[in-house]
């Protein structure tokens, strides 16, 4: 998913002599400006690294098993699970907590349907159609943890309405691909152990105070997941390890633990 998101910054703009409030659009992603060609990646070049690593050199769609992606998300899974097995020292009710998109389930299949280029149309087709296999790994991972008595729950930036489709593709309800991982950890309030982004008229409380001095209102995925992370923890939880593709999924604290699974399709700031 290559996104483009432009944030709307507020900053101080003298006019007149007088001190007046603009909008000035800002790129989301913070990064460096090459003074010359040599300095950036041909991104022809770079899309076909990409499908190598993947073991898919071709552009089929589907990763290779021993492709050097699967064998690093294999990788962090297996340092998750090992990590999980040492005895919980600390208090509340122990749990997991994953991202959806390219941590539990893989969307290279997406990537190369349009080549890198995301757009949520395009997106919910292949939400919907429950199309997404699992990362490689991460059902082991998972499983061991229920195993374990650890709770397990998935967040993800995925919208509310297609809450029904994810929760389908990652367990098993018999439509497109069955993931085969473990139900979500239901919260004992009513809420279902998976966690999508509603609408910012929706916000619950604390996703409203978390994010009151966001853009419009609107959490930043920071914002959004430690917050939501926080809620957990506030219900008894203790989330002993996070799992997510993106650093926007770890950062923010609420995790004892973070693992980053490899991702180098998209960046979500
Ligand atoms: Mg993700």
């Amino acid at each position: 998913m290559l996104v483009v998101v432009a944030a709307i910054v507020g900053s101080l703009t003298l006019v007149g002599g007088g001190i007046a409030i603009a909008d000035t659009p800002e790129p989301s992603i913070k990064t460096r400006t090459p003074r010359t060609e040599s300095g950036v990646p041909n991104i022809d070049v770079v899309r076909q690294q990409i499908k190598n690593y993947y073991g898919d050199p071709l552009g089929t769609g589907t990763f290779g098993a021993s492709s050097n992606y699967a064998k690093e998300a294999t990788k962090v899974a297996a340092a998750g699970t090992k990590y999980l097995g040492q005895p919980y020292r600390g208090r509340g009710h122990k749990a997991i907590l994953m991202d959806v998109d390219d941590t539990t389930l893989n969307t290279w299949n997406y990537e190369i349907a349009v080549n890198f280029a995301f757009t949520p149309a395009s997106n919910a087709e292949f939400v919907l159609g429950q199309k997404f296999p699992a990362v490689p790994g991460m059902v082991n991972l998972a499983k061991a943890a229920e195993r374990h008595g650890y709770a397990i729950f998935y967040l993800t930036g995925r919208g509310t309405a297609q809450e029904a489709a994810t929760l389908g593709n990652l367990t098993a309800d018999g439509t497109g691909v069955d993931a085969g991982y473990p139900k979500p950890t239901p919260l004992g309030n009513g809420e279902d152990g998976l966690f999508t982004k509603p609408a910012v008229a929706d916000y619950p409380d604390y996703l409203k105070k978390a994010c009151a001095n966001d853009p419009k209102g609107t959490c930043t995925t920071i914002h959004y997941k430690s917050a939501t992370r926080a809620h957990i923890e506030s219900l008894g939880f203790d989330i002993v390890a996070n799992f997510g593709d993106q650093w926007s999924d770890l950062k923010g604290g609420y995790a004892n633990r973070t693992f980053k699974l490899p991702n180098p399709t998209y960046f979500l700031p």
